[in-house]
């Protein structure tokens, strides 16, 4: 049912989106506060099918029909891609990307381009969110006892330790996350995905001081021409 009504609802708000988008562009005689409304209406809409994009994701993986397309991913150029995407939503902070891969080692990993993009974009919009305007968000890849891993690291709000074991619950958002909006079920799509990779992800934080947060993947089975 409730990825019926997901995929239902996505198509007239993906037209919605598309007229409001094209509106702002081209109406020229628009007063400054009719803008304003309009690009508030956009943010909402957008808001609104990311979290039906949650829904689905989460139906789907609960009846067992979550596909995805796993292969070997370089993850230093996906990283920076990443980090590229993001900068254009990121005026207002800083974001660092640092490779901590050993230059004789590869940075390699099995995994689903699309969805650990989408991943890594989840973990830095709430590095931004949770965090005040300035201050740095850092992308670092660096070799993992269980395989590779990218840290997105803020210097933000912080997450209280009750609330640490608890986070990637759908719908806990921590007690000090009220200033701003969210579902509480971007996490859990997280979880959800690093799993069906094969990996993982892992949180360390301290309230008032920012958060770390660890997506390992594994890394690709090696090849009989690798391992001679
Ligand atoms: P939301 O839509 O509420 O952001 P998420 O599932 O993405 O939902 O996150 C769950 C909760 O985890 C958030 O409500 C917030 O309390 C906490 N959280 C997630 N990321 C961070 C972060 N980088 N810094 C501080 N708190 C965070």
């Amino acid at each position: 049912f409730v990825s019926t009504v997901s995929h239902e609802l996505r198509t007239p708000l993906t037209i919605v989106q598309g007229y409001l988008r094209r509106t702002i562009k081209r109406s020229k005689g628009l007063t400054a506060d009719e803008r304003q409304g309009l690009q508030t209406a956009e943010e909402e809409s957008i808001r609104m099918r990311m979290l039906l994009d949650d829904l689905l994701d989460l139906s789907r993986g609960d009846s067992g029909q979550l596909q995805l397309n796993q292969e070997v991913v370089d993850l230093g150029p996906l990283v920076e891609k990443v980090a590229d995407l993001s900068q254009s939503n990121l005026t207002d902070r800083r974001l660092e990307v640092l490779n901590n891969i050993p230059i004789h080692e590869n940075s390699e990993a099995l995994a689903d381009p699309g969805r650990l993009q989408q991943v890594l974009l989840d973990l830095i919009d709430n590095a931004a969110k949770y965090s005040a305007q300035g201050s740095l968000i850092t992308l670092l890849l660096h070799p993992h006892t269980d395989g590779i891993a990218i840290d997105v690291k803020d210097e933000g709000i912080g997450i209280p330790d009750s609330d640490l074991a608890h986070i990637f619950k759908r719908f806990h958002r921590a007690k000090n996350s009220s200033g701003s909006s969210g579902s509480g079920l971007g996490l859990s799509v997280v979880a959800l995905l690093m799993s069906a990779m094969g990996g993982e992800v892992r949180v360390q934080s301290k309230e008032g001081e920012g958060s770390c947060f660890s997506v390992i993947l594994p890394k690709p089975p090696m090849t009989s021409s690798a391992k001679s």
